[in-house]
């Protein structure tokens, strides 16, 4: 139900707009002056606020300004016809539309159902923007961080190494031989792999860490306030989980899968990319060395 808030110092227009709003099916509540109101406001805020101009104190105005800087209220000013006020201050101030007293209730109501129509186009677009948003930096298939996502994190965090100076390690990892897994399972089988790989990353990480899809395969996980051995540690534990992960391809066949893992700590004045080159040089490494391992 929508929430509507009367604020007039004059009682009789305060009670029978508040009697008639919620007669009209809206919850009120109601205020006599600008003070009050962002007291209340303070903790519930209604859907609307339904505002005089001209009150003892603060403004409507002045109070309109305050309420749109601090939150998500649409604001409705009414102003008595001989008021020097205009329809152009109170747009200006943030107010959602104007209306003059004395006014029909049935022209009140047409106002208030224009406000709330398009407050719902607002909420609606922003909530839209948010999983937008959300789907720009998510990876479909394994709900992890998309790549785009990871080059501006571990930017990021060099940034606040720099200032902060405090450790971070970046983690890369590869499925092993997963051409040969999805030739021979299918790629339907190969994807639960990759989703499976997925959990299991999160599993094993810290708040503070993230983990990313880098690419169809390959995995990376920013670690920050970590050293070196830390974030081996982390990856011989994502190894080992893996590793002793069972998929069943088809019924009766028992099949496991591994990966490869190099590791990085960030060294000072080096590139973004030099970072994950050399983690990708330690990647490698655990490749040549038989895979199933963690390099640095
Ligand atoms: P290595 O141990 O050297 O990494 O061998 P590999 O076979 O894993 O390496 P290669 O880079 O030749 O193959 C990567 C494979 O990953 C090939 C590709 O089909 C598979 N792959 C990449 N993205 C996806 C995906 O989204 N789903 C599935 N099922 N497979 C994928
Ligand atoms: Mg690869
Ligand atoms: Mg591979």
């Amino acid at each position: 139900m929508t929430s509507i808030m009367i604020v007039d110092d004059e009682d009789a227009i305060r009670e029978t707009t508040e009697e008639f709003l919620k007669f009209s099916g809206y919850s009120t509540i109601s205020a006599s002056n600008a003070e009050d109101t962002l007291e209340i406001l303070k903790l519930f805020q209604p859907d609307i606020v339904l505002t005089d101009i001209s009150m003892q104190g603060i403004s409507g105005l002045e109070m309109t300004k305050i309420i749109k800087e601090t939150y998500p209220v649409e604001v409705i000013v009414m102003t008595g016809y001989i008021a020097e006020h205009s329809y152009e201050e109170a747009i200006n101030a943030g107010a959602s539309d104007f209306i003059f007293k004395p006014f029909r209730f049935e022209e009140l109501s047409l106002r208030i159902k224009r406000v709330i129509r398009e407050m719902n186009l607002k909420r609606q677009h922003e909530e839209l923007v948010k999983k937008l948003e959300v789907l720009a930096i998510t990876d479909g298939l394994t709900g992890l961080y998309n790549q785009r996502y990871f080059y501006q994190q571990l930017s990021n965090e060099i940034e606040r190494h720099s200032r902060y100076k405090a450790d971070l390690s970046l983690l890369l990892m590869d499925i092993d031989h997963f051409k040969i897994f999805n030739d021979t399972w299918g790629h339907l089988e190969g994807d639960k792999v990759l989703m499976e790989l997925g959990l299991m990353i999160k599993s094993c990480l810290r708040s503070m860490d993230a983990a990313y899809r880098y690419g169809g395969e390959e995995f990376t996980v920013i670690l920050p306030e970590t050293n070196l051995k830390s974030a081996c540690i982390v990856g011989e534990r994502i190894r080992q989980s893996f590793a002793s992960k069972r998929f069943f391809p088809v019924e009766g066949k028992e099949v496991y899968a591994t990966i490869s893992i190099g590791a990085a700590q960030f060294t000072e004045g080096e590139t973004i990319m030099s970072l994950i080159k050399r983690a990708d040089m330690a990647m490698f490494k655990s490749k040549q060395e038989g895979r199933n391992k963690v390099s640095i």
